[in-house]
């Protein structure tokens, strides 16, 4: 077990964090209440290495939970930002890089012709499920128990990862009325979305669903669930909206559309979309995005929306990306390369695991059901889990601090980083039994 005695500067600021941020955190995942004690705090990092406010060294497969596909501090994106931060650092007025940028998807994502840049997945998931709501004139929405879109009122229904290891999957202060008319299906169950579909003639605007579900850990949609949900939409006169705040250029540049084949009406991005920055966005075609305002009834404003700086982060990140197509390969193939690891470590040790991978995400579930859904992802042995964890932190193996979140390989890690991250993994499940 990881002795944290050893981080005196983490653990003293955490005391500190704790009198004035609740939980010590801006974001509750990162409080490490699901694995049992203190988070290291990081100072900085570099490729795919981190480091603590204690001067340890960490392999990172986290990468800011998904935007830092490249690693960290890639010297071309830190260029572009002090590039455009000597400009000054907001206008609020039209500046080039947001055409840029919404001239760069429109290229790279498919079916979407226009963009509005927010400034994190939450809001961009808020203002697609607007969008919908206002083109179709129907109120209700159906999501994936298990799946996150963010903390909007709305979406905190059945809401997976974090609001699942806090045992609370549906918060305190959103209204009976907010919750109501998002209506919950299972994952990977068409049968569950055609029964909400009948029950509910006419009154539902869309069906949202991340078309990789990466907030029960790593759930890859069966064999024709998406185009289902494709034919279920179309049928029923509802939109189909991907939530791509994490398969988004992560799957590839095209990101779940391309990588399944399957057109979504409305997509949102977050995550990679940034760079690193807080950034989000909503994208389709002209004839749904020119209903917003200005140019339609449905309101919808930013202040900071299209940031230079940030714009700089995301367009340097995704320029790069489009440059280097064999990327996409590395990483599959490193994240496919570290599930047979696991599996193989897992196997020898007598740990019931099941490994999910789809591109580069993975996650390790211990269990010896297939994990295909909620239900099948709720069945891992969350005890063991965290043993893992602890197992890995001690070994400078740094992973999202719940078993309901993804490994995410990136550009930056070598195969050398990658077989160090398994023979840590070998250690540490050995050390389990
Ligand atoms: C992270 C995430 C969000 C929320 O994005 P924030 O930038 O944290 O608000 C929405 N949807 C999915 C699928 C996510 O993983």
């Amino acid at each position: 077990m990881f002795d944290h005695t050893t981080r005196p500067e983490s653990a003293a600021l955490f005391e500190r964090a704790q009198r004035v941020l609740p939980g010590g955190v801006n974001s509750p995942v990162r409080a490490f209440r699901a694995v049992g004690g203190i988070p290291p705090f990081l100072v900085r990092g570099e490729g795919c290495r981190v480091w603590d406010a204690d001067g340890r060294e960490y392999l990172d497969f986290v990468g800011s939970w998904g935007p830092l596909i490249l690693g960290h501090s890639h010297p071309e994106v830190l260029e572009a930002v002090a590039e455009a931060m000597r400009d000054g650092l907001s206008f609020g007025a039209p500046t080039a890089r947001e055409v840029e940028m919404a001239e760069l998807l429109a290229e790279i994502v498919p079916h979407i012709d226009m963009v509005r840049m927010v400034n994190s997945g939450t809001e961009a998931v808020m203002s697609a499920v607007r969008v919908a709501r206002g083109v179709t004139g129907r109120g209700k929405l159906i999501k994936f128990d298990g799946c996150y879109h963010g903390h909007s009122d709305a979406m905190l229904v059945g809401a997976g990862s974090g609001a699942l290891t806090q045992g609370v999957p549906d918060s305190a202060g959103v209204t009976a009325g907010a919750a109501q008319d998002t209506l919950l299906a299972k994952y990977n169950d068409l049968s569950s979305v055609s029964a909400l579909f009948d029950a509910n003639r006419g009154q539902v605007a869309a069906v949202i669903v991340e078309p990789v579900a990466a907030n029960m850990g790593v759930v890859p949609p069966e064999e024709g669930f998406l185009q289902g949900l494709r034919g279920l939409c179309d049928r029923n006169g509802a939109l189909l909206i991907f939530d791509e705040v994490i398969t988004g250029f992560r799957l590839g540049l095209g990101g779940a559309q391309a990588f399944f084949g399957v057109r979504a009406d409305l997509v949102t991005f977050g995550k990679i979309i940034g760079g690193g920055m807080p950034v989000g966005a909503y994208a389709g075609r002209r004839e749904l995005m020119s209903q917003v305002a200005p140019t339609g009834p449905i309101y919808q404003a930013g202040t900071l929306s299209g940031n230079p700086v940030a714009m700089a982060a995301g367009i340097s990140q995704l320029r790069i990306l489009h440059s280097h197509p064999e990327y996409y390969t590395q990483i599959a193939e490193n994240a496919s390369f570290m599930a047979e690891k696991l599996r193989e470590a897992a196997q020898k040790h007598g740990i019931p695991m099941q490994v999910n991978q789809c591109g580069a995400l993975l996650c390790p579930y211990f269990t010896e059901t297939p994990v295909r859904s909620f239900d099948g992802a709720k069945a891992s042995d969350l005890n063991r889990f965290r043993a893992y964890f602890h197992e890995m932190l001690g070994r400078g193996i740094y992973l999202a601090p719940s078993q309901y979140e993804a490994v995410f390989v990136n550009v930056s890690h070598s195969r050398a980083d990658i077989e160090t991250a398994c023979a840590a993994a070998e250690e540490s499940l050995a050390a389990l039994t």
